[in-house]
C-alpha cells in the first residue's frame, strides 16, 4: 500500500474525528454503504459539506449508492493514525486532570493517557483510572523513556509556563492547553487551547444573537481556512 500526501481544508480536518466515530459505528453494526443525508442526520453537518469533505478524501460517493463505509473507515483510520497508539501525558492531576484520567478516551481511540504529573505529595503514587500519578520531578525521565510527545496541560493558571518551558525542553510536539494561560511555544510546537469559558461566553452570545437556522454555512468558515496535511492511502 503506497500514501501520498493530500491538502485538505483545516475545517474539513476537524471534522474528521467526527466521521471516523461515526463510520466505526456503523462498521461495527454491519453497514457496508451509507449516503451523505444519512451522514448529515448523524453528525448534524450538512450534506453538501460532508460531500465536499469527502471529495478531498478520494471518497466519491454513486448516486442511489452512497459511499463505501470500508473504504471511509480506512481512510480515516490512517488520517487520524489510529492504527499506531498515541502515548499522551497530562500535567496536574486536580479536579479537571483526574475527570480526564478516568475518562481516558480509550473507547474507539488509539489516543491514550500514560502517564500523569503532579507536585502534590498525597497524590504522587495514587493510581487513577489505570496511571499512577508520578511527582513532576520524573517529567523530562518519563517523557523520554515512554516516547511521549503529546501532553495534555491542567495545572493551575501560575504554573503552565514554567511547565511549558520543561516540556519544549523535552521535544514534546503538542501542547492541549485547559488553563486559561496563554503559553508561549517555539512554532516547531503546536498547542491547543481549550477555554471552557471563552466557549460557553460565545456560546451564550450565540444563544441571544442569532437563531440556529442563521449560522454561518461552513462554505463561509472554510473560505478563512489554511490547507493541511493528511496522509492518504492510495491503494
Ligand atoms: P486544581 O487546582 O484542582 O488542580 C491543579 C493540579 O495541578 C493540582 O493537583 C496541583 O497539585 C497540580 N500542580 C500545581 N502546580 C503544578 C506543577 N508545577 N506541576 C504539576 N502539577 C502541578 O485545578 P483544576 O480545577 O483541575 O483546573 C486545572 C486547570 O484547568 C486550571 O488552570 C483551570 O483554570 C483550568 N480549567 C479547569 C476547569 C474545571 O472544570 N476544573 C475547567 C476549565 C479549565
Amino acid at each position: 500500500m503506497g500514501y501520498d500526501q493530500l491538502k485538505i481544508p483545516k475545517a474539513t480536518a476537524r471534522r474528521l474525528p467526527l466521521y471516523y466515530r461515526y463510520i466505526q459505528n456503523l462498521y461495527n453494526s454491519g453497514k457496508q454503504r451509507v449516503s451523505s443525508a444519512e451522514l448529515s442526520e448523524a453528525v448534524k453537518v450538512d450534506s453538501a459539506t460532508i460531500r465536499r469533505d469527502f471529495s478531498y478524501f478520494g471518497a466519491l460517493g454513486k448516486k442511489g449508492y452512497g459511499y463505501n463505509v470500508q473504504y471511509l473507515l480506512n481512510f480515516f483510520r490512517k488520517a487520524l493514525n489510529q492504527d499506531e497508539l498515541t502515548k499522551v501525558a497530562l500535567v496536574g492531576v486536580g479536579n479537571l486532570g483526574t475527570a480526564l484520567l478516568n475518562y481516558n478516551f480509550t473507547k474507539g481511540n488509539n489516543t491514550k493517557i500514560v502517564a500523569a504529573f503532579d507536585t502534590n505529595e498525597e497524590k504522587i503514587g495514587k493510581k487513577i483510572g489505570e496511571v499512577v500519578v508520578r511527582s513532576v520531578d520524573d517529567l523530562e525521565e518519563v517523557l523520554e523513556e515512554e516516547g511521549i510527545e503529546v501532553v495534555i496541560l491542567t495545572v493551575p493558571a501560575h504554573a503552565a509556563q514554567v511547565v511549558t518551558d520543561r516540556l519544549v525542553k523535552a521535544n514534546v510536539k503538542g501542547i492541549l492547553n485547559f488553563t486559561p494561560t496563554r503559553i508561549s511555544v517555539p512554532p516547531t510546537v503546536r498547542v491547543h487551547h481549550i477555554d471552557l469559558a471563552v466557549e460557553l461566553q460565545s456560546f451564550v452570545y450565540f444563544i441571544n444573537n442569532f437563531s440556529p437556522e442563521e449560522d454561518l454555512t461552513d462554505e463561509d468558515e472554510e473560505e478563512s481556512t489554511q490547507d493541511v496535511l493528511v496522509t492518504n492511502s492510495s491503494e
